[in-house]
């Protein structure tokens, strides 16, 4: 059915562990870079990562009947965002469609060509987490080919208008007025976080189209609602073949793997990348998200049988064990820099901490999140205790 030039796999550099860890490399999110504070920094600026690449025209398949396609984005240490075309006989599937707005509407519009399809052929939108990279097309696929789209049974926005009434005070606001929107967002992101530190705002076009109201389907700024969810173990058929959801915490909590055991193929989004490391947010609905993080890198670890891992960013890798591996490494050296300096700082807050573990130019709400997150790993295996002094918590090392 889909004509297409076919080359081959690329998945050979993608796997392997580079001479200098990813010390550095935190995969961010639409806000500040967040680096480690240690390591050699020259190493790692001698040459861009892979995932900072900007995104190549080029349509690879990369596992039978899955293809590879590349958008551009551009957010701190990425290039392009991997759009997965699935084929099968009744049209395609795509993964991660890209950011939201008209731009790369178009260069989606252009990659399926190169495909040898278009928006009609879209059956299935699967969006693996809710970055805007990862879900910014699929309202507008929604609406112009009647496509599923496909989370995890957890899936939420980065921003839900729904929250905009969390707050006691918010019930006489008339959220279709503009004025009042924007006071229910300002209240909204005005709230302190956990720890008392200040909440990390979404992009200022993000909040703009918000306060405009500007959430038409067309404008791709819509949040998008699944119209299939997935558990944990359930499975959806794609190019030809069952899917095994996974659910894998950690960098979102909502974040969904999609893995193929009969060729071994894992869809890993954002969970695993070849060579960043996904920044881990400490907002999430469950204790100690580093764990659950943990706890989703090791599934990947006890996976026999993947011949290629297919990232949301970057090329293609065949050592998933490995790399899920080096992932958990890099976390707990991060846990051993916090035992080493909480000696050092007595009731610590979190942005003292974040200054330990992070360089200067990254710090920021991003990587207090991320901080937060090793500093409640440690609190809930007993290493740590936690007080608060004026809404600001404070950690110190448990007798
Ligand atoms: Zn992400
Ligand atoms: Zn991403």
């Amino acid at each position: 059915m889909i004509e297409r030039t076919v080359t081959a796999v690329d998945a050979g550099g993608g796997g392997r562990t580079s001479m200098h860890p990813d010390h550095h490399d935190h995969h961010q999110h639409h806000l500040e870079p967040t680096d480690d504070a240690e390591g050699d920094e020259d190493c790692d600026r001698r040459q861009p990562k892979q995932e900072q690449a900007t995104a190549s025209t080029d349509v690879t398949e990369v596992a039978p009947g899955v293809v590879r396609t590349q958008l551009p984005i551009s957010l701190p240490g990425l290039g392009h965002v991997n759009c997965y075309v699935l084929e099968d006989d009744r049209g395609v599937a795509v993964v991660d469609p890209g950011l939201p707005g008209p731009d790369s509407w178009d260069h989606l519009i252009d990659r399926l060509g190169r495909v040898g399809c278009s928006t009609d052929d879209v059956h299935t939108v699967v969006v693996t987490h809710s970055h805007p990279d990862h879900f910014g097309g699929a309202m507008r696929l929604h609406h112009e080919s009647g496509a599923d789209i496909v989370t995890h049974e957890s899936f939420r926005s980065l921003f839900d208008r729904s929250e905009l009434r969390d707050h006691e005070d918010s019930e006489e606001l008339d959220l279709n007025s503009p004025d009042d929107r924007a006071e229910a967002i300002e209240r909204y992101f005005s709230r302190p976080t956990p720890w008392g530190g200040r909440r990390a705002r979404p992009p200022r076009e993000f909040i703009e189209r918000l306060r405009s109201g500007d959430s038409s389907p067309g404008s791709g700024f819509a949040t998008p609602s699944p119209t299939r969810s997935l558990h944990d173990g359930q499975t959806i058929s794609l190019a030809r073949r069952e899917w095994i959801a996974m659910h894998t915490p950690g960098h979102t909590y909502d974040h969904l793997c999609l893995y193929d055991p009969e060729f071994g193929v894992v869809l890993t989004g954002d969970h695993v990348l070849p060579s960043i490391t996904p920044h881990i947010s400490g907002l999430a609905p469950e204790a100690d998200p580093l764990a659950l993080f943990f706890t989703s890198l090791v599934r990947m670890t006890e996976m026999t049988d993947v011949t290629i891992a297919l990232p949301a960013h970057g090329h293609p890798f065949r050592d998933l064990r490995g790399r899920a591996e080096h992932i958990i490494q890099h976390h707990e050296e991060r846990l051993d820099v916090i035992r080493h300096a909480s000696g050092d700082l007595p009731n610590g807050t979190v942005a003292d901490f974040m200054q330990v573990l992070f360089r200067e130019r990254s710090w920021g709400e991003m990587a207090e999140s991320e901080t937060y997150a090793h500093l409640e790993h440690l609190r809930e295996s007993g290493e740590l205790t936690r007080n608060f002094d004026d809404g600001v918590a404070r950690y110190a090392p448990t007798d």
